[in-house]
Order: C-alpha cells, then structure tokens, then sequence
C-alpha cells in the first residue's frame, strides 16, 4: 500500500520542481488523520494499524520533503493547472485508497466481531502431513477458543493436534484425511481442552474445506472455521433431556394428554393412560375420531358442546362429565383443552389434558347430600342451633328458630343476643360464656328466659359449647330448645310436692303424738286389769280378764309398729358401729316375754363381723325384731325341731343378713303382697300386717335390699343387703 502511494506520489511530483499547495497536505492530513483516529478506537492490536501508520509516515514525510525541495512559484496559468490537476488527482487517488482501506478495516472489524460473538475462530492451514508445518493463518478468536496467547504466532500442526482431546484426536485426524483424500472438505464435531487443560474440555464443530492448485490439482491448503458449540451442545442436552422426560411423563401420568386436528378431524396424538381411563387403547381412538365422544353419558354430552364454542372463539375450556368404562363403569372426568386457531380465526387444533376426578367427584356428590341431611335434620328438629361471635352477636342460626322464638333467620342473624335475654339472666349468661373462655372444653348447659317475636317470654334450655378458636364458627354454639311448658309443669310439681311434704309432715306428726298419747291409757287397763283379776276368784271374770289383756298388749304391739314406722319415715338416718352380736341378744331376749306360744323355736345366731360396719343401729333392730318375731311366730307345730336361723356378715363395704326358718312358709302367689301395708295373709294371721311393710321401708331408708324365698312347709329364708355409707 505504501508502495502503491509513494509511487503516485513519485508520479505526480517526483523530479517536479512544482510547489504543493498548502491544501492538499491539510486535506490528506485529515483524511489520514480520521483513518487513524478510527483505526485508534477498534484496537491497535492488528498488523493493518502498523500499515496505516507506516502509510501515514510516509506520504507526510513524502509530502514534506517535495514541499521542502520545491520553491514556490508563482509562475505562469499552465504550471498551476498542471499543479491544480496533479493535486486534484493525487487527492482522488488517495481518497480512494483510504476508503479501501477503511472499508477493509471495517470489514475485519466485522469478521472479528462475528467470529467473537459466534465463538468462531477462522484459520488457513499448509495442506502439508509435516507436524511442525506452520499455520498460514489464525483468527484471534481461534486463539482466544483454544486459550493461547494471541502474540505467538507461529503454531506448529502438532501444537494444534495437542489441543484436541486425546480421545477425540484419533477420528478428528481421520476426518482430516479423508477430506485430503476423497472429500475435500468436512463437517465435524470433536472436544478441545483449551490451555491443555483435561477438565474443561470444550465442543467444537469444524467445517473445512480442502484449497486444490489450480493446475496440478494438489491440496495447497486447509481452511476452516472452528466454532465453540459447547453452549448449543449443553442447550440441545437439555432440550433432549426435557423432552425425554416430557415423554416419560406422557407416557406414564395418570391424566391422558391428547391434541385433536379439528379441520380433518383427526387425533395427533393421545397418551396411553387413556387405557386405563377409558378402557380403550390410543389405537382405537384414533380409527375411530368420535370413540371419545360416543362414551360420554348422553346426558353430559350437551357440557362438550358448549365446550367447543367456547373453543372455537379462541377460549381455554375446562369440562367436568361423565364417561362410560368400556368395563361399564361410570367415570367422571376433568378436560381442560386449549385451541389454536389459524390467521383466519378458524378452531384448528385442540391440546387438552384429562384427569379421572370420580373420586373427588363422589366425595362431593356425598358431601352434599350430608349436607342436605344434616340441614333437613336440622330445620326439622325442635332444637334450634345458633352460633354466636366474641361480642355475643348471631352469627348464624337455622331456621328451625322461626318456630322456637318466631323470628327469620336474615331479621335475627347480626343482632345482639343481649336484646332477647331477660334482664334477671343476663348476668349469669354473660358469667357463663367467660367461664366457658377459661374451660373452652366443658359443655356449658343453661336455662334462659327469652323475649320472642311476639314479646312474649320463653323459657329455653340448652348448652353452649366454646368454638372461637376454630377459623370457621369464631364463637360460641349454642343449642336450645324450648322449655316453657315443662318448667311450667316442674314449677306446679314443685309446688305440689312442697305441698305434700308439709301434709305428710304433719301426718306423721299427727299419728306420732296420737300413737305415743294411746299407749299411756293402754297401760293404765293393764294395770287395772292385773288388779281386778288379783281381787277375784271367779274362773270366768279371770279368763275374761286375760282375754282382754292380751288384746290390749296386742293393740300396744300394734302402736309401737305405728311408732316404729312414724320414727323411721320421720327421723334422720343416724350412722353408728353396728355390733351385731349384741344387737341380736338383746332382740333374742326381748322376744322371750313375747307371748308367742312358740317358746320352743331355736334362735340360732351365726355372725361373722369386724366391727367397721357403720348403720342406724335403731333401724336395723326394727327389720331383725319384725323378721325374726316373724319366724317364730309362724313356725310349723308340725315340725320337731322348729328354727330361725340369724347369718350376719358384716364388713366396711355393707352388711349381708339372713333369716331363715324352717316354719309354714308362704305360697307363691303372696310373695308379691305380703311387703304392703297392713297385709296380712289370713285373718287368722296373728299380727297388724304392718311388720314386712316396716321392714321394707326401713331397708329403703338405709339404700339397702330385700329378697324372699319361700315355699309352703318347707320354711322361709329373707337375705339382706344393707350398704356401709
Ligand atoms: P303380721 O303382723 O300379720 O305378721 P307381717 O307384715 O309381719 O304382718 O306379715 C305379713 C304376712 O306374711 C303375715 O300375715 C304372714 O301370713 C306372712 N308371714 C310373714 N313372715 C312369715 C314367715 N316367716 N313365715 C310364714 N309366713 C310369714
């Protein structure tokens, strides 16, 4: 290139004595000036800057020497139109030559670009089999791919080879050949380890082609590209690796993957799931383009054709219907499905997804009915459920509420329940929902006068429970029911009951004093008795006088049953150590001056105690004298050796009694009777018929228990339960 300048510049002025104008230097001045400016701004680091610069260097040098040598002359028109033209050529010229050469620049600014955006580096190589040849040329983005510094310019072919994986070198060199020999060129991929370095070998593809002499046919030279396709290797791994396992995954999910050609009505493509979710094989559906359609309940066939329209007008989808199994069995599915439609806006394809939701389906299908259930369950009872928040407002009631208090739910739900709950309650509510704070766990049951609809009050009794740490109810739930008319029937209860606890009070006061006043005039005709039938001899006045005292000791036995019975009903029960044994002596001795008649029946007396049983010692002596008197009241005179026989049993826990005879017995048909009052099996039963009836009440009285066995002829047995309180 300088060669070139200097010779037209040698051309035009050299051996001229003609002056140059001072503009021509200042115009190339410029003109060399901004090549050097942009050649500054690319790089200095290439061989075309040393060129530019050494080309600059030169003209100016040129130009100054001419200028140096020449004097100005002004001298004739001829001289300086040929001075004019010559510059104006030499101007042209050089011109010319500098926007070739920026043009070049700019095109190798380019290529260098390129080759370092693409990771390609370009390169010219002797067609030679001699290792140690030197390259022709490499590009510094080949430089920069294999990692050698840019500055060592001379790299042999072995150097080269030594960057190529020492797995990869075998066929790489193959290629090489057979380019040389058959080929002319190739198009190959194969690993560089950059720097050397094993552990981060790189992928390159390389495309050369073999450069033949014109005449002789015989390779002069390679070139090629090379280009680090280590990125686009990784990508398409992993766009392979993607689609293996979007394929697994179509091929193995659960949900069946299907798109659908709507123009011919032709299936792409359908996942093998739909074996199991229909029954048929992918084959099938796609010989036959309607079989999804055909196994759709007719009556959710209606569902996919609103589906489609809303397909057809671009519109994602989603359809939940029923199918037919082939096995029969009914199946609701989920497809949600995408169209594409063309430029025209025409429905041409369909990608859709479907998924066997019969479970969920059915869970929800039952969850409804319960909850039709529970709700019909609910409106039609008598109780009346509500849910009240934190400031004692109604969140929710049910409507059975219309029938308890007469309101509707929407008029009651946000009111206060402090409106409707009679003044004199209110504290004790608002004191037992705090409680119900402190116990959330414990049912709260309550009884509240409420102020219905028509203003009338209510008795309600219910329980509240404590919800309000759970997100759904946040309060309180109360049920309740109304309880006006039995609180109506227990207050008159009461009343009545109290009623009669004062009558029977006074009753038995009234038969106490009168009892207890008659047996002092009682005693006084037995004394007088004794008296009229010592002051005479006379046998009959004597035997009617006997009669006599025996019915009025009869009568006196009488109403000391009546004071037993007023004592028992009246007086609490008084706990005490029960020492049976001495009990029972005491009882065998006072039955001795009991003019029985039947002095003959032996009392046996087994006791087994430990002295920690606890009674009414009074009242356990009322059941064994009547059981006992009993006994040998109504012993059998046939028998030779007449018994009642006492079995006591006595420990903490309660007292086991028993009395038994082997006396006339009692038939069945009795046994039922003979514990009521003033019963008496025959009238010519010897007592009042107050004894078994005294017995009963008085075990009552003590929580105890009394059983009968007995046959006629064979005898009588009662066993006792008294429990230790
Ligand atoms: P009473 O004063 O008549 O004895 P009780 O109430 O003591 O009244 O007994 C009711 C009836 O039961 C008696 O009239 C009697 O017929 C029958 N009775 C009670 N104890 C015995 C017994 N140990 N053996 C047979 N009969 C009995």
């Amino acid at each position: 290139m300088n060669v070139i300048l200097e010779a037209l510049l040698n051309k035009h002025f050299a051996g001229s004595d003609l002056p140059l104008p001072p503009d021509l230097l200042h115009e190339l001045d410029v003109l060399l000036n901004d090549t050097t400016t942009m050649q500054q701004e690319i790089g200095k680091s290439n061989e075309e800057t040393g060129t530019l610069e050494e080309l600059y260097h030169i003209l100016w040098e040129t130009l100054n020497l001419l200028g140096a040598e020449t004097s100005p002359v002004i001298g004739d028109g001829e001289t300086m139109r040929s001075i004019v033209n010559a510059t104006d050529l030499l101007n042209a010229e050089c011109r010319n030559i500098v926007f070739n050469e920026q043009k070049t620049l700019r095109e190798t600014v380019h290529l260098k670009t390129i080759q370092r955006v693409a990771k390609a580096g370009s390169w010219d190589v002797p067609a030679t089999r001699d290792l140690s040849a030197v390259q022709n040329y490499w590009s510094a983005e080949l430089f920069h791919l294999l990692g050698i510094d840019p500055s060592e310019t001379k790299i042999t072919y072995e150097q080269y080879i030594g960057l190529v994986h020492p797995d990869d070198r075998g066929f790489m060199l193959e290629e090489v050949n057979r380019a040389y020999m058959e080929t002319g060129r190739y198009d190959t991929e194969y690993r560089i380890i950059p720097g050397g370095d094993l552990n981060n070998p790189r992928i390159v593809r390389e495309i050369a082609e073999v450069i033949k002499d014109e005449h002789t046919g015989e390779p002069v030279s390679l070139i090629g590209v090379t280009m680090d396709i280590t990125e686009i290797k990784l990508a398409e791994r992993a766009i392979v690796d993607a689609n293996t396992e979007l394929r697994t995954l179509f091929n193995t999910m659960n949900e069946v993957f299907f798109s659908v050609n709507v123009d011919q009505d032709k299936l792409l493509q359908i996942s093998p799931a739909c074996t199991r979710l229909y029954g048929y094989a992918p084959e099938m559906f796609t010989k036959d383009p309607f079989l999804w359609f055909t196994v759709i309940v007719d009556e959710d066939k209606k569902k996919m054709h609103e589906s489609n329209l809303l397909l057809s007008q671009g519109e994602n989808s989603q359809v939940e219907y029923r199918i037919r199994h082939k096995n029969g069995q009914i199946k609701w599915l989920l497809t949600r499905m995408r169209p594409t439609l063309n430029v025209a806006g025409k429905l041409i394809r369909i990608d859709g997804i479907s998924a066997d939701v019969t479970e969920r389906k059915e869970a929800e299908l039952a969850l409804a009915n319960s909850e039709l259930k529970l709700r019909t369950l609910l409106e039609n009872s008598n109780d009346a459920i509500v849910i009240i928040n934190e400031h004692l407002d109604y969140t929710f009631a049910t409507e059975s509420i219309g029938r308890i208090i007469g309101y509707a739910t929407e008029e009651f739900v946000g009111t206060s329940m402090l409106n409707y709950i009679h003044e004199e309650d209110r504290g004790f509510i608002a004191h037992s929902l705090l409680s119900l704070n402190t116990k959330p766990e414990e049912p709260l049951p309550f009884e509240v006068r409420f102020r219905a609809k028509d203003g009338h009050w209510v008795w309600l009794e219910g329980v509240a429970t404590n919800h309000s740490k759970e997100e759904v109810i946040k309060g309180y739930i109360v049920n309740f029911r109304d309880v006006t008319e039995e609180i109506r029937y227990r207050r008159e209860l009461e009343d009545a009951n109290d009623k009669l606890k004062k009558t029977n009070t006074e009753l038995d006061r009234f038969v106490y004093s009168v009892s207890h006043d008659l047996r002092a005039p009682l005693a006084s005709i037995l004394g007088l008795i004794e008296f009229t039938a010592s002051e005479t001899d006379d046998g009959d006045i004597k035997q009617n006088l006997s009669m006599m005292e025996e019915s009025i000791k009869k009568l006196d036995v009488f109403i000391l049953d009546i004071l037993d019975y007023s004592r028992n009903a009246r007086l609490e029960v008084k706990r005490t150590p029960i020492d049976f044994s001495g009990l029972l002596i005491d009882i065998r001795n006072s039955l001795k001056f009991i003019s029985t008649g039947n002095s003959n029946v032996e009392i046996r007396i087994n006791i087994d105690e430990d002295g920690t049983f606890c009674s009414d010692r009074s009242r356990i002596s009322i059941i064994l004298n009547n059981l006992i008197s009993n006994a040998v009241r109504y012993c059998d005179p046939a028998k030779p050796a007449p018994y009642v026989e006492v079995t006591v049993v006595a420990r903490a826990g309660g007292a086991l009694i028993g009395v038994k005879d082997n006396g006339i017995g009692i038939h069945k048909d009795y046994h039922q009777y003979i514990f009521n009052m003033f019963y008496r099996i025959s009238e010519k039963s010897k007592g009042s018929g107050l004894g078994l009836y005294l017995v009963k009440e008085t075990i009552e009285k003590l929580n105890g228990d009394i059983q009968l066995t007995s046959m006629p002829g064979v005898g009588t047995e009662f066993k006792i339960y008294l429990p230790n309180p």
